[in-house]
């Protein structure tokens, strides 16, 4: 309900990728209530209820208002003074000891591109270092690398509202009703309407009672199950022959793979009917327009790469790319995970996705940054904590992040940064990781900054300041700048409109963004010189040219390979609607009163075996540890499938996951654990 205000400022919401544009009402200085504004093109008056309602977070008691320094095991609050002086002495001393390579950062997707954008700078052109990653490497790191693979780039190809000129949607590995509410609304609208709706996901979600076919797959099978969708698409002339002469390579080889494998194989390892799974590529293939959307239950798997590329060649085959309606669409998890990637928080991409060891690339940089810059990849995240544990690291920076709480296998993330000289971590609260830290400054929130964030489709928002910066905090753009100066770099005093123009000037489809270009609804890019952006990619011709096929073969989950004795159970783990990430926000909002803990869904005859009643607390164990959860007795989950949120710190289900990773991209298989279970 609109309450009186003092003003209205619109920004954007910091929670999911859908990027919806917030109206907050600021009355006395304190945010009172927040609507989605009603002309708004991404959320017309639509929100959900993290973005409406968990925002009492910005001046909790718990926030962090002065920098502290770790001495002899307890925090001292220092001055930012005297905190830069101790950072900027310890990284300078690293440096000369050990050199740039031992230094390592983590951004975050939860910051302005802005601050991203400085981020990797100062890593590059100040420590000497390409060791600089975003937490994309945990979530979508696998759809960046596939679709740049199979596309040349790697980012949605359509709109939100491209749902609108649909027929068929199929939603992949994704429960956006609860991650990202306001596009899940919309899909379960368009088939309430007569869309038809597929949806591949191990549990029966909400979206999936609306869906013409819910493909309740085994946890790992994707690559299985999409080898049985070109099957039948082939076998039933399905292809579009038209596009895949003009617009694609490779797909003799492909389409002799598919025709090769052994089907009644294929089915018994996804464990879905094979008419079912017939039917729904019938559908998909033979839609006017057929679109995609995908979730981490696509990319967290040791085939992630792999799924993400044959939902690419699913597009391809059909000919569902290059115009409204169709295409492939990833569902980014935190607000500006795209953006943290598009800035160049990555080891082998700078900003603009320019690869790191090319020598032109290094000519435009080095302009800018006026550095000479390391040539050479740097460390993806989890080879960033093999490096501590191996002493080959000795100091991280983490901005935003609580990678002690989000990152699998949480005893090994402690153990490493344990290891480690220095750690400074950037944040609002003291989180699991802040913790940790030699050095903790007081960040401010997204109520608190300026700057822009991009959303899952591309689009470039104006981020801006509702409030000022809690006192005693500072904005982590303003910080990565004051450190860089600090350590004899000159970089120009933080304004995050002047950053935006230097990053239009470095990253190629950022050229025709301009502050005021932006305007209320954003822009997505590339967007062109004289303004104009892009709703739709791959129009005419594929980034890389042609589109590529690429065969793929199904693999075991390498989790249920190396442990495949005395764990029967697979638990997949995921967001829940009212909470976000590790929880470190929305845990100090109301949303707490709506959901206070992490449950374990668990199927009746499996909860009936283990004697386990609804409401029991279960000893959930893996190969790497194991925690006490309550049971949900639930049939959203098979048999021998497992289900949980990794919201909550006395759960910290992150303690058993697997530190498993897709071997392309390094993202982790969070979505196949190995368990057992017992009554607590
Ligand atoms: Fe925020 Fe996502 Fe909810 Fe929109 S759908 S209000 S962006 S959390």
């Amino acid at each position: 309900k609109s309450v009186a205000a003092d003003r209205k400022v619109q920004t954007v919401c910091t929670y999911c990728g859908v990027g919806c544009n917030l109206e907050v009402a600021v009355k006395n200085g304190k945010v009172r209530s927040i609507e989605g504004p009603l002309d708004s093109k991404v959320n017309p008056g639509q929100l959900c209820v993290k973005g409406r309602y968990a925002f009492s977070f910005y001046d909790h008691p718990d926030r962090i208002r002065t920098p502290l320094i770790k001495k002899n095991g307890e925090f001292v609050e220092s001055s930012w003074d005297e905190a830069y002086e101790f950072i900027a002495s310890e990284l300078k001393r690293i440096i000369k000891e050990n050199g740039p390579d031992y230094i390592a950062g983590i951004s975050s997707a939860n910051c302005p591109n802005e601050e991203n954008y400085l981020m990797q700078k100062f890593m590059r052109a100040v420590i000497g270092t390409n060791n600089i990653d975003n937490c994309a490497r945990v979530c979508h790191a696998p759809t960046a690398l596939g679709m740049q693979r199979t596309f040349g780039t790697g980012a949605a190809t359509n709109s939100i509202e491209d749902i609108d000129h649909t027929d068929c949607i199929l939603v992949f590995g994704a429960n956006p009703t609860e991650a990202h509410p306001v596009t899940g609304a919309k899909i379960k609208q368009a088939a309430i309407q007569g869309k038809t709706l597929i949806v591949v996901d191990p549990r029966r979600t909400e979206l999936a009672r609306y869906a013409d076919y819910h493909l309740q797959l085994k946890p790992g099978t994707n690559v299985a199950l999409l080898n049985l969708f070109f099957y039948y698409i082939i076998k039933e002339n399905l292809t579009d022959t038209g596009f895949i002469e003009e617009r694609t390579e490779g797909f003799e080889e492909f389409r002799q793979h598919i025709l090769s494998q052994n089907i009644d194989e294929l089915v018994n390892i996804t464990g879905v009917d094979w008419n079912l799974v017939r039917e729904a590529a019938i559908a998909y293939a033979s839609a006017a327009n057929a679109m995609s959307f995908h979730g981490l239950g696509a990319t967290e798997n040791s085939q992630g790469t792999a799924t993400v590329m044959l939902i690419a060649n699913l597009a391809m085959i059909t000919g569902n790319i290059g115009r409204k309606g169709v295409g492939v669409n990833p569902l980014r998890g935190q607000n500006n995970v795209q953006g943290a990637a598009d800035m160049g928080c990555q080891p082998n991409q700078g900003a603009g996705y320019l690869d790191v060891t090319d020598d032109d690339v290094h000519a435009l940089y080095e302009k800018f940054y006026r550095a000479r810059l390391p040539r050479h990849v740097g460390y993806k995240i989890p080879e960033m904590y093999e490096a501590a544990l191996q002493d080959q690291l000795k100091a991280m920076w983490i901005v935003g992040e609580n990678v002690v709480q989000t990152d699998p296998n949480s005893q090994m993330v402690i153990e490493a940064l344990r290891k480690l000289d220095l750690l400074v971590v950037q944040e609002l609260f003291m989180t699991e990781t802040a913790e940790l830290a030699t050095v903790v400054l007081p960040a401010a929130s997204f109520l608190e900054k300026e700057g822009t964030f991009t959303n899952g489709e591309r689009r470039v928002q104006r981020v801006n300041r509702v409030i000022d910066p809690l006192p005693g905090t500072k904005p982590d753009g303003q910080i990565i700048t004051e450190i860089m100066q600090r350590m004899g770099y000159p970089q120009p005093d933080y304004s995050a409109q002047e950053v935006l123009e230097e990053i239009s000037g470095i990253v190629p489809f950022f050229k025709g963004i301009t502050w005021k270009r932006l305007g209320k609804d954003g822009l997505q890019w590339p967007v062109h010189e004289d303004g104009t952006d892009t709703p739709v990619l791959h129009e005419e011709i594929f980034k890389r040219g042609r589109g590529a096929f690429y065969k793929q073969t199904y693999k075991q989950s390498l989790e249920l390979q190396e442990h495949n004795n005395g764990y029967p159970f697979i638990l997949t783990t995921n967001r829940g609607l009212e909470h976000y990430n590790s929880g470190a926000m929305t845990r100090r909002t109301p949303n707490r009163e709506l959901v206070s803990g992490d449950v374990l869904l668990i199927n009746p005859a499996d909860a009936g075996k283990y004697t386990i009643e609804d409401g029991d607390m279960v000893c959930v164990e893996s190969p790497r540890g194991k925690t006490d959860i309550r049971a949900q007795i639930s049939n959203a989950v098979k048999r021998g499938v497992l289900s949980t949120t990794f919201h909550f710190p006395d759960v910290m289900i992150n303690n058993i996951t697997s530190d498993v990773y897709d071997s392309d991209s390094l993202c982790p298989e969070y979505k196949v654990v190995a368990v057992r279970i017992r009554k607590s």
